[in-house]
């Protein structure tokens, strides 16, 4: 069985404000890292548009309307201090839940052995009806909700290494003690949740926050100590990474200092634990990450890892 690689050209058509971190490079400097013939074996589909149905999984019906209403004929409009639309954003956003749900699908039904997302805007800010943070639609949390609903997974486990915490997947599934959201993260860092206190109604959120300049050491630690217990317990069907780049020593929008073994290795960790728990059943969705260099080598680590290269 294969890798899935899931991209969508629209994923380059969100533009955003001149030297504004969230950008189309970054797509581009994904995909030439994966043009390399050590990714030759990877099954590269495009993404099929995500539908209104999909994103409502996640997100009221009148926030989904509200966001397509607000999709621009020509320039930019904010919706938030940093996150806007331009006319290609809506395109993009509805590829992104496309991509994340055609992965659950691909995955659940035993076609790929794992998936990942590459598309942009990211998702793990987006909450239940507010776009915040480049984010509009939780593709992660949508693909959690679509492989309960559609694949009849009973326990989905979301883990987030973004260096951002994703206060908008904690957020949908604050209360829903089948979804288990775990999150390592900088902190204090946008934005702003994210305490090891914050536990979620049934003790299914688990936050592990790290401090400005920690690196490997930490990091590993705090996964093994930290997450990967609460995961394994939580015997999930269906693994879903949030993989945000963002904690590479490279970022300029934070202050962490993984290397790209330390995504390899992370990746490494959750695939022994979806194939002790998930019939190796893991899908992961592109996050943030906005040093091009540190991005792709981060990414290309990543997805060799998927390969068990
Ligand atoms: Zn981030």
């Amino acid at each position: 069985m294969t890798t899935l690689l899931i991209s969508h050209p629209s994923g380059l058509q969100h533009a955003t404000p001149a030297g504004h971190p969230e950008r189309a490079d970054r797509i581009r400097a994904v995909e030439r890292a994966l043009e390399d013939e050590r990714f030759a074996t990877l099954q590269r589909v495009t993404a099929p548009q995500g539908t209104m149905a999909q994103v409502e999984l996640c997100h009221p019906a009148a926030y989904a309307q509200a966001i397509a209403a607000a999709s621009p004929e020509q320039g930019l409009v904010a919706i938030d201090a940093d996150t806007t639309m331009s006319p290609g954003t809506l395109s993009a956003v509805l590829h992104g839940v496309g991509a994340a749900v055609h992965a659950v699908d691909e995955v659940m039904t035993g076609r790929a052995a794992n998936a990942f997302s590459a598309m942009r805007p990211p998702g793990h800010h987006a909450e239940t009806d507010r776009a915040m943070g480049f984010c509009f639609f939780n593709n992660a949390a949508i693909a959690a909700r679509h492989a309960q609903q559609a694949h009849g997974a009973e326990r989905v486990a979301i883990l987030d290494w973004d260096v951002h915490h994703g206060n908008g997947t904690q957020e949908i599934f604050w209360s829903d003690a089948s979804v288990l959201y775990a999150s390592l993260h900088e902190m204090p860092l946008f934005p702003g949740t994210g305490a090891a206190s914050e536990r979620g109604e049934h003790g299914t959120i688990v936050n592990a926050p790290l401090r400005a300049g920690d690196g490997s050491d930490v990091f590993r630690d705090a996964f093994e100590s930290a997450v990967l217990p609460r995961l394994a317990a939580f015997r999930p069907d269906l693994v879903i990474i949030s993989a945000g780049f963002d904690a590479h020593w490279r970022d300029p929008l934070a202050n962490l200092n993984l290397k790209e073994p330390d995504f390899a290795w992370a990746t490494q960790k959750l695939m022994e634990l979806a194939d002790r728990h998930a019939g190796g059943r893991l899908v992961s969705i592109l996050e943030g990450g906005y040093d091009l260099e540190g991005l792709s080598k981060s990414v290309a680590a990543h997805v060799m890892a998927l390969m068990r290269g």
